[in-house]
């Protein structure tokens, strides 16, 4: 099963030209989106030089992460996140990409284990302004974020990265990339006040090349590496 390896090669190549014609002279991380994934897969990904995953049901990362336990890998949590699950994932992640609430912030921060490194958050913006969607909203994206990181001084088992968004799912180039070109103001206001933000976490499979030509520097690809996502990814809601 060459096709993963293959897919791999060829996104690096994007990748690689986006950063080229972009101003943004930043290294591009690439996490792939494993969801809905079998732990083979993963594994052929690993093999093929992925180092970061990317999850959004927390049972099943936590069962991948189970079986995958002699690799060195860095897991992402990206899925909304409901207070309840807010131990494991502190206890089992090493980024979190979803964060849009104090009361989160704070069960994160009590529930990371002392002895773990400081856990890497980004704040998803809503940056699509439609309600199915997390985050804060871009309105008042501003002033929301200064409230987030100013509780961030009393959490000191969290180190906040950057922030994060889903576009709007739409035919039109030209919204999404005003939604990118917002984000990197944002992004860049947040970096100039706070020294360890260097993350802006935005591209899926779809947009990832514009996303890295208007200055996001993690971007997370499910399909484009794995393909339609076979198994059936539920909510875990037990
Ligand atoms: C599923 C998911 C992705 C990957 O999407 P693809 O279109 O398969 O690349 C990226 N980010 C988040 C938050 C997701 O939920």
């Amino acid at each position: 099963m060459p096709t993963i390896s293959s897919n791999i090669a060829r996104i690096n190549e994007s990748i690689l030209e986006a950063a080229a014609i972009s101003n943004f002279p930043e290294k591009v991380t690439l996490v792939a989106v494993s969801k809905g994934h079998s732990f083979d897969k993963i594994i052929e990904a690993f093999n093929a030089g992925i180092i970061n995953f990317g999850e959004n049901y927390l049972q099943e990362a936590l069962n991948k992460k189970l079986h995958l336990e002699e690799f060195a890998i860095q897991w992402h949590f990206l899925g909304p996140i409901q207070s309840n699950k807010c131990r494991l994932i502190a206890e089992n992640f090493d980024w979190v990409h979803s964060v849009d609430r104090i009361k989160v912030m704070k069960l994160l921060n009590d529930f990371r284990p002392s002895n773990a490194p400081p856990l890497n958050i980004c704040i998803q913006i809503n940056s699509s302004g439609e309600d199915t969607k997390s985050g804060i909203g871009m309105n008042d994206a501003q002033s929301h974020l200064m409230d987030l990181v100013s509780a961030l001084k009393e959490l000191p088992k969290l180190k906040l990265r950057g922030i994060m968004s889903i576009p709007t799912n739409t035919e039109s180039s030209e919204q999404v990339i005003n939604e990118f070109k917002s984000m990197y103001m944002l992004y860049s206001k947040l970096k100039n006040q706070i020294d360890t933000v260097d993350t802006l976490s935005m591209g899926m499979s779809n947009d990832f090349k514009p996303a890295i030509e208007h200055g996001s520097n993690l971007v997370r690809v499910g399909t484009a590496i794995f393909g339609a996502r076979a198994m059936k990814t539920q909510g875990d809601d037990n």
